[in-house]
């Protein structure tokens, strides 16, 4: 029987798994058992749309065994099973989840990082394993399989004996060093904490045969060891369960391992929504901007589930782009599972949920606001930008949803304030909300713009994000009060007198003017006398709506 290398980016991958020296090797379990999860999923999937089949849910199970004799650990399934071909081409390439793709060299090789941050699957069992053995038979076929391999020299493909639908995978274990110790997967204890611990909510009974203690007769005084086969998970999705019997643990797990992020969640929301359209949700809020976040690549989405059933990874249509840094599930019963991605996007109850989903976001990011300042400024810092960009979307629809959300630097706080902040602090003669833009607050503080705002004792916004700027056009004025850049020609403060000098100076020195402004033709539009500037001499003004700042931005961008 000829054996065959595995492809090269997987033997890269193996190779780490077999030097690894990661800690947490007891994920292996954890990504074993989702990948049985998933062949059921597969196998309930293929009930639903093939009449033939019956999905009885007492026949769909995970079983763990353990063999100390044999030091063999044995994970098997009745799920969809594999075929020839799909063994060939599961087992010897690596998932296309892509988990390598942007790491670089020297992180692949510590290997610390991605075996902790990334489901690494099932080459994952080579952290334990001396020889990994698959046996399985598709639901489609009648011949079963045998895979083997021992990661270093390849794997073989034979025919081999196996009576139902199903996969059965094998771990031989290394043997014991003096540094490693692998006989811990074999301690029920052991494993049944490992299971509890990462593949709780997996929605098929997880068993494994456990000792217990039986009475050895009626009079029950003496008692004995006896194997008894028991469902270790709880089954139980998190977001089915009840929020009181949930720990803020609970719902970190359930992000790990999800692997929404490498981060823990800065918040949560657990919804079950009992109305017009019904739904359970939990949202999470992260704590850093994922690595991708502000490029193409990023892709936003909820995970949707019909009645516990995924029916996709990542739907898009249930955030607004604004809140597209928003992980987690919806789970309904309302929608139908044999919906077409097509369909889906025009379904009034997916539609429903989203609006609703987008109000449940807002108010809790009004909540963390009000409660808790710092956690609502990390939030801020990680994904503020994207509010920015939200408020001048779609011809700036979204603006009073957002308005209310959003952080600006402030002369006077010398902190990130809010607009209702800002606001309540205007004298009753403050027109307008003043802000200066710039390239850092420091510099923004230097511009002689500021200077006559600030001696009016008024408070002056200063914005150093490009977005910035385009926000507070879109935005317009906040409670009535219009925005007004620093640098426009008239602040609402000049004094009647001021403009009259203004005016005489103008005149004096006419031809001056003249002179200068044809000396620098090309680079300005006018060249006026100002009573704004009080330590300056000069300074530039943007006539226009258009302010220096947005011109710099506008000239970048590509036509
Ligand atoms: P992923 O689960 O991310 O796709 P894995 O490396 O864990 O990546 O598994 C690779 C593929 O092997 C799976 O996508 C699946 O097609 C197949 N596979 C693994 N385990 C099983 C199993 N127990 N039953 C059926 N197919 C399996
Ligand atoms: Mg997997």
């Amino acid at each position: 029987m000829a054996t065959k290398q595995f492809q090269a980016e997987s033997k890269r991958l193996l190779e780490m798994m077999i030097n690894s020296i990661y800690s947490q090797k007891e994920i292996f379990l954890r990504e074993l058992i989702s990948n049985a999860s998933d062949a059921i999923d597969k196998m309930y999937y293929k009930a639903l749309t093939d009449d033939s089949i019956t999905f009885n849910q007492e026949d769909y199970y995970i079983k763990v065994h353990a063999d100390k004799d044999d030091r063999t650990l044995t994970i098997e399934d009745t799920g969809i099973g594999m075929t020839e071909e799909e063994l060939e081409n599961n087992l010897g390439v690596i998932a296309k989840s892509g988990s390598l793709a942007f790491k670089n060299e020297n992180e692949i090789k510590d290997g610390h990082d991605i075996i902790g941050q990334f489901g690494v699957g099932f080459y994952s069992a080579f952290m334990v394993a001396d020889i990994v053995t698959v046996y399985t038979k598709s639901a489609d076929s009648t011949q079963a399989y045998k895979w083997q391999s021992n990661g270093a020299d390849g794997y073989t493909i034979e025919p081999a004996e196996k009576a139902a639908a199903g996969t059965e995978v094998i771990i031989k274990l290394r043997e014991n060093t003096e540094d490693e110790n692998y006989d811990e997967f074999l301690e029920e204890h052991r494993l049944k904490s490992i299971v509890k611990k990462y593949s709780d909510y997996i929605r098929y009974p997880i068993k494994m045969d456990v000792t217990v203690q039986k009475p050895k007769d009626e009079e029950e005084k003496e008692f004995e060891d006896v194997q008894e086969e028991q469902t270790i998970n709880s089954m139980v999705p998190i977001w089915r369960k009840n929020k009181s019997e949930l720990e803020t643990e609970d719902y970190e797990a359930f992000y790990a391992e999800k692997h929404y992020g490498f981060d823990k969640p800065l918040t949560h929301v657990h919804l079950s929504v009992d109305g017009a359209v019904r739904y359970q949700a939990i949202l999470f809020i992260p704590e850093n901007t994922p690595f991708d976040y502000y490029t193409r690549e990023y892709e936003k989405g909820l995970e949707l589930y019909s009645n516990g059933v995924l029916i996709m990874e990542k739907c898009a249509d249930l955030l607004p782009d604004y809140f597209s840094f928003v992980k987690g599930i919806v789970d309904s019963e309302d929608l139908s599972l044999n919906i077409s991605r097509e369909m889906l996007q025009h379904d009034r109850q997916l539609k429903m949920i989203a609006k609703n989903i987008k109000n449940k976001i807002k108010s809790q990011l009004k909540t963390l606001l009000k409660e808790d300042r710092e956690k609502y400024e990390t939030f801020f810092k990680a994904f503020g930008r994207q509010l920015k960009f939200g408020v001048q979307m779609d011809f700036g629809s979204h603006k009073d949803d957002l308005k209310d959300l959003l952080l600006f630097y402030s002369s006077k706080e010398k902190k990130l304030v809010t607009l209702s902040e800002y606001v309540s602090r205007m004298p009753e003669e403050q027109q307008y909300i003043y802000y200066a833009t710039g390239e850092s607050y420091d510099r923004i503080e230097k511009l002689p713009q500021t200077e006559m705002v600030l001696d009016k004792g008024y408070e002056i916004l200063y914005l150093n994000e490009d977005i910035d700027e385009f926000a507070i056009k879109t935005l317009m004025s906040y409670d009535d009060k219009p925005f007004k850049s620093v640098a426009s020609g008239d602040l609402g403060i000049e004094s009647d007198e001021d403009q009259e000098k203004e005016k005489e100076e103008q005149q004096d020195n006419k031809e001056l003017f003249e002179e200068i402004k044809n000396l620098l033709s090309d680079k300005v539009k006018d060249v006026r006398a100002s009573k704004r500037l009080k330590t300056h001499p000069v300074c530039l003004a943007a006539d226009g709506e258009v302010s220096i700042e947005m011109e710099k931005v506008l000239q970048q961008m590509p036509d």
